[in-house]
């Protein structure tokens, strides 16, 4: 099968790149490789790739994978994926929204899906949200996003980044960065750094939890504004200064700390004394 470049695609349909869908899309072949070998794609994969583009990262993973589903947003883009993967049998795809797709209707019968994707950057942390909170059978996401939002999904406590993003992905998975990517390896060029990462689902959540609402909601205000003390932050929780006393004290967590410099676990043991007091 002819294979084409980024540039040559771009240049043969005249495509026009629209800024509101993130459109940068991926011309380094070292990357596409780092990308395609951390996403470890065997014949018997079901893969779900968010926004195809001209189909770069598709076409790689078509080659490998025993069915790939990819949700392209882009109208104008379409016809242009139907016609360069033709020739791929194993190829699904679909006109929509990411943010808005039953992945589970995709998935059917496969036992799991590996995510894969040069994401869109204004729609990373809600797809990453999405991914993780509907309970998908997802083995692994790897994506390369905002080099930003990738530390701050990989940060631990005791540092600026770290926050209810870093809670959220590290209670489902495993982190890991493959590497960092700069502006030039997209046209258009992004005016940010990139990075690829690789999200391993966790076969259990890092830690049971009695109530999983109550934790996130604690995480969220913990965070929410990050220089108050832990005491001042979980007021809105309206317990009453007994029980929260009494919570602290369970938790052997010092009231006085603040929400950053605490682990998943402590975060955990902290929501469990308080819902046992609610
Ligand atoms: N995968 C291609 C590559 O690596 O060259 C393109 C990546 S580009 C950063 C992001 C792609 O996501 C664009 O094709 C864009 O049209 C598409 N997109 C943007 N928002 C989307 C959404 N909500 N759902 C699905 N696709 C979306």
């Amino acid at each position: 099968m002819e294979k084409f470049s980024t540039k040559d695609i771009v240049y043969k349909y005249k495509f026009k790149f629209s800024k509101n869908l993130g459109q940068n899309f991926l011309i380094d072949d070292s990357v596409l490789e780092d990308i395609i070998c951390a996403a470890d794609i065997s014949n018997g994969d079901l893969v779900i790739e968010i926004g195809p583009g001209v189909g770069t990262l598709t076409r790689e993973l078509l080659n490998r994978a025993n069915k790939v589903c990819a949700i392209e947003l882009d109208s104008g883009l379409i016809p242009i994926l139907q016609e360069e993967l033709k020739d791929f049998p194993n190829f699904e795809l679909i006109h929509g929204d990411a943010l808005k797709t039953d992945f589970n209707k995709l998935i059917g019968d496969y036992s799991e899906v590996k995510f894969v994707a040069n994401l869109p950057y204004y729609v990373t942390t809600p797809i990453i949200s999405k991914i993780l909170t509907e309970d998908y059978k997802f083995k692994s996401l790897t994506i390369m996003i905002q080099k930003e939002v990738g530390e701050r999904i990989a940060a631990k406590p005791d540092c600026k980044q770290y926050g209810a993003l870093s809670i959220l992905v590290q209670y489902y998975c495993d982190v890991s960065v493959i590497r960092k990517v700069t502006p030039d390896a997209f046209i258009p060029s992004p005016k940010v750094d990139s990075i690829v990462i690789k999200l391993d689902r966790l076969s259990e959540p890092k830690i049971v939890l009695k109530d999983k609402k109550l934790f996130f909601k604690i995480v969220r205000l913990a965070f929410n504004m990050r220089r108050k003390t832990l005491w001042n932050a979980l007021k809105p929780l309206k317990i009453s200064k007994v029980d929260m006393e009494l919570a602290f004290e369970r938790s052997s967590i010092d009231p006085r700390r603040r929400g950053e410099t605490l682990s998943i676990k402590e975060f955990g043991k902290l929501s469990d004394s308080i819902h046992e007091l609610l």
